[in-house]
């Protein structure tokens, strides 16, 4: 009698497990998504990847607006 039960609610721990790793998985996919666009040019406020690197965003800063420093364009990223 008590095996048949232990076995019902090992079940039900697995189902529960998989379904909060579901949950974990899309929450964390939402994360990264936000997290792919996080450097904001401060002048137009056109986003780029975070794997958007100092060159390109220097480029970005010259040819769009040569009137500014890419320090003005992306204070986070480019020092002064
Ligand atoms: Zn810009």
């Amino acid at each position: 009698m008590g095996g048949g039960n232990g076995c019902k609610a090992k079940k039900a721990q697995e189902r529960k497990a998989a379904h909060a790793q579901t949950g974990s998985k899309a929450k964390s996919q939402l994360k990264s998504n936000a997290k792919a666009q996080n450097i904001i040019c401060q002048q137009c406020k056109q986003s780029f990847m975070c794997t958007t690197n100092e060159g390109q965003m220097r480029q970005h800063a010259e040819s769009r607006h040569p009137t500014y420093t890419a320090h003005d364009c992306f204070p986070d990223h480019i020092p002064a």
